[in-house]
């Protein structure tokens, strides 16, 4: 009897998607892995016929009987929708984490030709500037939150040394800004470092995110596994795919409890749409990783194989052809489906397992703390006065108040009540109050009772609590 077919769930795309996508359909049909296809819309596509998301119903539900996606690129033309098609589908589904691998391709000539690069980039793909948490605070000052939890970064660290683990590898760095971001990136550093010693055989290091990407470029042979927070892991993954041959060859699978969307790293490329001269392997490549994934081991290795064998025959599309005649996606195509059964010279089949993914957690995640308390205030105000004078008006509204204005800051730099470099101000002030008393809890009635002094004379359009949490203070200080 003839095994049950697995359903995929297939969405073109836009610009070069369905050349890159329909190229690794017929690769995948053509190993015979039983494996099926349902084609639905999202993207520019769907936008133009309303939907506000991008992603029709009739594809959310297909997703959500598949659980198994391969997608090409996706556009939001200007002036439609509010977030990203590919934002949405990510956080729809919750594939919390982004593996994007790459390394040399024979063949494909680059500056680091000879080292054997073999770098893997696990991205947290939810979290952080990716949220699109952003608020215009002034008509001239704009605010992006940054969101990172405890949650979000032990899943990543944890699903990082699992695919580690799963592939043989020796090293994970945790590259992050937690010089500068503290308490945000610092977040994922201090997660990293409290699971490493559970992976020994791991050897686990953390790297700042910018020594990291210099170190890229110098010495990338150091690099085994790197994880990183959502906007690092996407610049970093097109620098890595920039150092093996670029964006052409960049595969990438969005992992999830549930679902997992394979996808190239690439975009929709208009330049070259429409004209069968897209580089279709990292398209491939992510099927490779989807096959992977649904337990086609052997369909994997086979295409893999066929990819390497005909990278090894010197066939190439235009992006990296140089001198040569570019092949076309179709002719490609027909290259990797004519080398199936074929083993590379230089690069031989991998053993890959299964990645145990980190369990789910289906209620709310709540990290606990001790004693905490409130001991101030921060009050975000509009205001064209010199910080001098605003602090006056300010301390004379708090002084019959158990607060008191404790500094104010222009984008970060303290303005008051020391500021001892030139700042170029805006109109945009962040303004401590701390209780007088050092032992206190601010009420929320105390804190609603100074903001309505402030509002009666001033523009706040922003406030944020000053906790304490088990004597330790959760917020930053000033940038000096
Ligand atoms: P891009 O589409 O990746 O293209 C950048 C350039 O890379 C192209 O102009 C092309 O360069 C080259 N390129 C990319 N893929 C290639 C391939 N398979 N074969 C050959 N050359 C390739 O980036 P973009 O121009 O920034 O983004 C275009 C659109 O795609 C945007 O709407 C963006 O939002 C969307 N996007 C979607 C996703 C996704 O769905 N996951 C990801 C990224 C971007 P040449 O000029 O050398 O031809």
């Amino acid at each position: 009897m003839a095994p049950e077919k697995r359903t995929v769930t297939i969405l073109p795309g836009d610009g070069i998607g369905p050349e890159v996508v329909e190229a690794a359909l017929a690769i995948i049909e053509a190993t015979g892995a039983p494996v099926e296809f349902e084609r639905h819309e999202a993207g520019a596509k769907a936008f133009k016929r309303g939907i506000e998301t991008g992603i029709p119903n009739e594809t959310i539900d297909s997703v959500e009987r598949t659980q198994v996606v391969l997608k090409g690129p996706l556009e939001t033309p200007i002036g439609y929708g509010n977030r990203s098609a590919n934002v949405t589908l990510r956080t729809l589904f919750e594939t919390f984490g982004n593996i994007r691998p790459v390394r040399e391709l024979p063949g494909v000539q680059t500056a680091f030709t000879g080292r054997k690069l073999d770098i893997v980039i696990v991205r947290e793909n939810i979290e952080d500037l990716y949220a699109g948490i952003e608020y215009m605070q002034t008509p001239g000052v704009a605010e992006s939150l940054k969101l990172i939890s405890r949650a979000g970064c032990e899943k990543i660290v944890k699903l990082a040394f699992a695919f580690a683990m799963a592939e043989g590898r020796k090293r994970v760095h945790c590259a992050t800004k937690a010089n500068i971001m503290k308490l945000s990136e610092g977040l994922l550093q201090h997660t990293f470092e409290e699971f490493a010693p559970q992976f020994p055989a791991i050897e686990a290091k953390h790297i700042l995110i910018d020594n990291c990407a210099h170190q890229l470029v110098m010495r990338p042979e150091q690099f085994d596994v790197i994880v990183t927070t959502n906007m690092n892991g996407d610049i970093l993954s097109d620098l890595t795919s920039g150092l093996t041959g670029g964006l052409g060859f960049a595969p990438s699978a969005n992992i999830g409890n549930e679902v997992s969307i394979f996808e190239a790293v690439h975009g929709s490329a208009p330049d070259i749409a429409g004209k069968n001269k897209a580089n279709p392997t990292a398209l491939i490549l992510s099927a490779v990783m989807m096959l992977r994934h649904i337990g086609e081991g052997k369909a994997a290795n086979d295409v893999e194989q066929a990819v390497l064998v005909t990278l090894e025959s010197g066939i190439r599309t235009g992006d990296m052809a140089g001198a040569a005649e570019p092949a076309s996606t179709s002719a490609f195509r027909d290259a990797v489906i004519s080398n199936l059964g074929r083993r590379s010279k230089l690069s031989a089949p991998r053993e890959y397992r299964k990645v145990p993914l980190p369990a789910s957690n289906p209620g709310v995640s709540v990290v606990t703390t001790g004693r905490r308390r409130v001991i101030g205030l921060d009050v975000y105000i509009e205001s064209e006065l010199e910080p001098k004078a605003l602090a006056r008006g300010l301390e004379n509204l708090s002084g019959a108040t158990n607060m008191r204005l404790q500094m104010i800051t222009n984008r970060g730099a303290m303005v008051f009540p020391s500021s001892d470099r030139r700042v170029s101000l805006v109109d945009h002030f962040r303004c401590r109050f701390v209780l007088r008393e050092s032992a206190g809890d601010l009420a929320d009635s105390d804190i609603l009772s100074l903001l309505q002094k402030i509002g009666n004379q001033y523009r706040w359009m922003h406030v944020e609590k000053l906790q304490e949490f088990d004597g330790n203070p959760a917020f930053s200080k000033s940038q000096l």
